[in-house]
């Protein structure tokens, strides 16, 4: 067996043996706290706890077989009864017991965002709503919010605050959509990704002999990314440990990033509170980053005005400095990106998945796609539109869906049609309406049309046959998984139709229906996998995140593209952080307020953490957005970074602005406007007693431009004096000493944002 316990520094050896009480760990990114919960799980293994009676909650399912795959090699098979994953898989599987006490089957339906959207868009149809003014995101939004603070329809109806916000923006009628939506979900046997933990929250209120259970079950709970947590997965955590009092929680309020979706930083505040036994345990020490990266980090997080005082520091070597790329335009930013992986990988001897290039939106992927390809260099995309959404593989997964449960109705309507059987949306309509006035569900319906309609009724009981053999095949005859979706796929024409469409597009998407009855097959031969029925593989699949996606080919080979959000936990070799811009990110939507900012810089501080070795950050001057070249200013964010860990990159930094000049605006910041076409690249400034300073017109051949001594100004900072010049090679700081209480500062001047006066 592994000795676990020599690999951890003192206070992570602390909390590993802490195994009794109430314990909270936070600390800064990179210092041990996802490696402290899987030695603590293995040693608490080690001490005879059983495997089942371990609760330990992941950011995602991935995250959790890491765990997991690590745990066993210290304990051996065991680790594979440890009840681990995300908060939805876990509790998804508890509602699979226990929600009949809820009035839901053990095969409720899971509605992915595209479902509940769907719904929520023949509800507002129904109440006959402007949809332009209750815009489905919107209107979905609202109500996920209210789920998470566990604020059922009829509270929300009684909430005068949310109410009032609802008039206010002219959304009046959002407790009712909400109320219909609930019930109709409820009708379908279905739950939404919310409603797993809201109705989780209901069965331990209502059911205590239900939580009592749990209670006595779990005899450790462990959180990892508690940061980011809600109420409502807070509550079920509380209600967990509210007997034994073995929870133990890590985290850090620095690297909290979904406050947008309900994450709630009260949480670790709340918990000092609620467990006054409480221990706490500092990490401080760093083992991911270089001194470099770890300078940087703190030089950013220490710009949050709300933030726990932390000491973070590493014992690693300094490191490079953190380079800073400068491209003309976003495709010469993939580009130079691109080629420095390419170097990195002939030279330094480095596999693809040591890289990792990360951006603030998933659409900024599309010209770093096409750089890398031009290279040769694979990757793969976590997040965007996984596999699981195309419209083909959940076709077929409608299908099956729909033999599990037959109260599924957003199911229904995707394939009571498909392929077209010359049933209409009249005749769905009609079915419903039946359905509603004879209060049965639309199942009773259709499997019994002859009942309820005289003509026209032949292509609903050919369904409603095709559909009960498919049922004969899970309910009585036992069959697997696999072999219910290969027959499925072929009785019911999805694939015969594919096979027939000769496109390429519809050669691809047959492939992907192959490939789905792969992904089955695999989770029928594996081992891990006890219950093989198909309501089993359904489950798992609907409770994927976007970091989750199956990898396919060789993973060494793969450079990761994906967004920050995505890549919480994770950590690489190498990461290059794009799209340093202005309005990109910090992004538009999120300068709105202070709070709004500063989870954008949090957002900043766990990009730059990623980082083991170097850390590489690119803006462009210029990026095609909506069909426009826009001109882009580097983002704050760069000149908040301590210049001393920073230097201009040689890969954009030789490269000097093209079709671009600087051009000045009296009594404003430097603004820079496109040139004609073809037009020389004119590098010198515009005449003007306001001059932008960027490498391109500040070499040593033009020093006049700045001085010690002269005033200027700072779009942030204000005015300023200029009191030294440092330059080395290609860089250049100025140290100036700036009015208003801000004080000295040190500035890289090929972005500062500085005005000669
Ligand atoms: P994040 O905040 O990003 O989630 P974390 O605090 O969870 O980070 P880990 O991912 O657990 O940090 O650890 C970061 C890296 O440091 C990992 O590669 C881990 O194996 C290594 N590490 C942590 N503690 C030690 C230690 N005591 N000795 C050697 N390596 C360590
Ligand atoms: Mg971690």
């Amino acid at each position: 067996m592994m000795d676990y316990l020599s690999g951890l520094n003192e206070p992570q050896r602390k909390a590993v043996l802490h195994t009794e009480g109430p314990l909270m760990i936070i600390a800064g990114a990179g210092s041990g706290k996802t490696r402290v919960l899987t030695f603590r799980t293995a040693h608490l293994i080690e001490q005879g706890v059983d495997p089942f009676a371990i609760l330990l909650l992941t950011f995602t399912n991935k995250a959790a077989g890491e765990m997991r795959h690590r745990i066993e090699q210290v304990i051996g098979k065991q680790a594979k009864n440890i009840w681990m994953g995300t908060f939805h898989s876990i509790f998804a599987k508890i509602l699979r017991f226990e929600g009949e006490k809820l009035g839901y089957t053990s095969s409720f339906s899971i509605y992915d965002t595209d479902d509940s959207k769907s719904l929520l868009r023949s509800i507002i149809k129904e109440m006959n709503l402007d949809d332009k003014v209750y815009k489905v995101n919107l209107v979905l939004n609202r109500i996920s919010a209210a789920k998470n603070k566990l604020i059922s329809p009829q509270s929300y109806f009684n909430n005068e605050v949310i109410r009032n916000e609802d008039r206010m923006a002219k959304v009046g009628e959002i407790g009712a959509i909400y109320k219909t939506y609930a019930l109709r979900c409820f009708q379908a046997n279905a739950m939404d990704f919310d409603d797993l933990l809201y109705q989780t929250n209901i069965l331990f209120r209502d059911h205590l002999d239900v939580l009592n259970k749990y209670q006595h079950k779990f005899k450790q709970v462990m959180v990892d990314e508690f940061q980011d947590t809600n109420v409502s997965q807070y509550l079920i955590t509380k209600k967990l440990s509210a007997v034994n009092q073995n929870i133990c929680v890590v985290g850090d309020d620095a690297q909290s990033i979904y406050a947008f979706r309900g994450a709630d930083i009260q949480n670790i505040l709340n918990f000092e509170k609620d467990y006054p036994d409480l221990t706490t345990i500092k990490l401080e020490e760093n083992y991911r980053s270089t001194q470099a990266i770890v300078g940087a980090a703190n030089s950013i997080i220490s710009k949050n005005r709300h933030q726990l005082q932390k000491n973070v520091f590493t014992s690693n070597e300094k490191g490079e400095d953190i380079e800073i790329i400068r491209a003309t335009t976003d495709s010469e930013e993939a580009r130079l990106i691109a080629s420095s992986i390419f170097e990195g990988k002939q030279r330094d001897g480095l596999n693809g998945s040591d890289f990792a290039i990360l951006y603030r939106t998933n659409a900024q992927s599309r010209s770093f796609e096409e750089a890398l390809r031009k290279l040769n260099l694979p990757y793969k995309i976590v997040g965007g539109l996984s596999f699981y959404q195309r419209k083909e593989i959940k076709d077929l997964l409608s299908y099956l869906r729909f033999v599990v449960n037959q109260q599924d109705e957003e199911a229904f309507k995707r394939i009571i049609n498909l392929p077209k059987r010359g049933i209409g949306d009249t005749t769905i309509a009609k079915i419903s309406v039946t359905a509603a006035e004879n209060n049965v569900s639309i199942w009773d319906v259709v499997s019994n049309i002859q009942q309820y309609s005289g003509k026209g009724a032949q292509a609903i009981e050919n369904f409603a046959d095709l559909i009960k053999s498919f049922k004969i095949m899970v309910e009585v005859d036992k069959k697997d998984a696999y072999d219910v979706a290969n027959h499925v796929a072929k009785a019911s024409g999805l694939l015969r139709e594919l096979y027939e469409d000769k496109t390429v597009e519809g050669l691809a998407r047959y492939q992907n229906i192959q490939e789905l009855l792969n992904a089955i097959k695999q989770f029928v031969d594996s081992e891990e996998n006890e219950d093989k029925s198909i309501a089993t593989f359904l489950q798992s699949v609907s409770l994927l995140t976007n970091a989750d996606q199956e990898e396919e080919g060789d993973i060494k080979e793969k450079v990761t593209l994906m967004t920050i959000h995505s890549a919480k936990g994770l950590e690489f070799k190498r990461v290059f952080l794009v799209g340093l811009e202005e309005d990109l990110f910090p992004s538009q939507m999120m300068l709105a307020s202070q709070s709004d900012l500063e989870e954008e810089r949090r957002l900043f501080y766990v990009a730059i953490t990623r980082a083991e070795k170097r850390l590489y950050i690119s803006y462009a001057e210029s990026r095609y957005q909506f069909g426009r070249l826009k001109t882009c200013e580097p983002s704050r964010f760069i000149d908040e970074l301590d210049p001393q860990y920073l230097r201009i990159s040689k890969l954009g930094g030789k490269k000097e602005i093209q079709g671009f000049k600087p051009v000045q605006k009296v009594g404003g910041f430097a603004q820079k406007t496109p040139v004609n076409q073809g037009q020389q690249l004119v590098q010198k400034a515009a005449p003007s007693n306001y001059q932008h300073i960027s490498s391109s017109n500040f070499t040593p051949s033009n020093p006049l431009e700045l001085q010690v001594e002269q005033r200027v100004e700072h779009q942030k900072f204000g005015f300023g004096k200029i009191l030294r010049i440092e330059i080395n090679g290609a860089e250049r700081k100025a140290v100036i000493a700036f009015e208003k209480g801000v004080g000295e500062k040190t500035l890289l001047l090929s972005f500062a944002k500085l005005m000669v006066i």
